[in-house]
């Protein structure tokens, strides 16, 4: 966490150099408030949802002439005596199997939130890395710590789409029930909707099973206390709601909570080693840097 902390900014700064775009007042990075932070510290990329902040890695990948597989799924990892040494792969266009042979691995494959029937993950992140690490006895630990996150359900069209920053609540958005209370007064009186992910979640799971649902299962998100200008901030959730004949500055969507992030994985020490020489993780598959529970915007 401390290694997390004390090299984001240079990172940030890393990715602008490689001409990720973020959201800028000037020359100044405008942070924003994310729900759980004490302090407004989200930096946002232009377009996050959709590439935003890949956008300079991938450019960077090209400059330095890296060669890139893609559309390939790993379904093994090579292992000699007790060291990874490549990769075995399915290039998904051609169906053809491909060996990879590699002085080091590294997996970065995400979480698994497509274990779940219900998930704002997009359908190719299902746990591959840590089965893959798994099957080479790579250690993992706190599988169990799972984070959920407001989820949308209706319109149907937008099913598992989290709405802006947790229903934008640090701007004005509120939950209410199926029996249009603002059930958030009773769990949590002074902070209402300004919560952790996970209280949210288990708050509107009470709600759902005591039956107080809204008409799709759910609870409701409105939108139309929030500034526009912070709305339309989220260009691409905005454009899709239109798509769907969807005004959320008026129209309340509803939302359950959804399996959004894995805490737990692959165990790594500070230099993502995985004590399985040659193989290492990054990212979500690893474990250990958020605890039991991440708190938004420090993926
Ligand atoms: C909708 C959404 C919004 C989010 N918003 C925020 C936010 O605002 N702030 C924040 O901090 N975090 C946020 N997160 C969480 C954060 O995006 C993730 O934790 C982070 O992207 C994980 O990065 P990663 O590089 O480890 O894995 P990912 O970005 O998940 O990438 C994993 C990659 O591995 C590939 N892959 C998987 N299996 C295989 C395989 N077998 N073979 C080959 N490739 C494979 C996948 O195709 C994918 O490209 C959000 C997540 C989602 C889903």
């Amino acid at each position: 966490m401390r290694i997390l902390v004390n090299h984001a900014p240079e990172r940030v700064k890393d990715l602008e150099r490689y001409r990720t775009e973020f959201e800028k007042e000037g020359e100044c990075y405008k942070p924003f408030p994310f729900t759980g932070n004490s302090v407004p510290r989200g930096v946002l990329a232009l377009e996050p949802y959709h590439g935003g902040y890949i956008k300079g890695l991938i450019e960077e990948v090209k400059r330095l002439g890296i060669d890139f597989l893609s559309h390939v799924m790993i379904t093994d990892l090579i292992k000699e005596k007790n060291a990874v040494v490549g990769a075995v792969g399915l290039e998904l266009e051609t169906d053809t199997i491909l060996i990879i042979n590699a002085k080091a691995v590294i997996l970065a494959t995400g979480g698994a939130g497509n274990l779940y029937p219900f998930t704002t993950n997009p359908s190719d992140v299902a746990g591959d890395g840590y089965a893959l690490a798994y099957k080479v006895c790579a250690q993992l630990s706190d599988m169990e710590f799972i984070q959920s996150r407001v989820c949308m359900i209706y319109p149907k069209a937008m099913r598992g789409t989290p709405p802006p920053a947790d229903g934008l609540v640090t701007f004005g958005g509120r939950f209410y029930n199926g029996l249009c209370e603002r059930y958030m007064r009773k769990y949590y009186p002074e902070k209402l909707e300004l919560v952790t992910r996970d209280a949210m979640a288990i708050c509107a799971q009470k709600e759902i099973e005591a039956g107080r649902r809204s008409p799709h299962g759910g609870m409701f998100g409105d939108l139309s206390g929030v500034p526009k200008e912070e709305l339309y901030k989220f260009r691409k959730f905005m454009k899709a709601c239109a798509g769907k004949n969807f005004d959320p500055t008026w129209q309340p969507y509803e939302w359950a909570p959804g399996a959004h992030h894995f805490m737990g994985g692959i165990v790594i020490n500070e230099k993502c080693e995985t004590g399985i020489h040659g193989l290492y993780a990054a990212g979500e598959v690893a474990s250990g840097i958020h605890g039991a529970n991440r708190l938004a915007r420090n993926a």
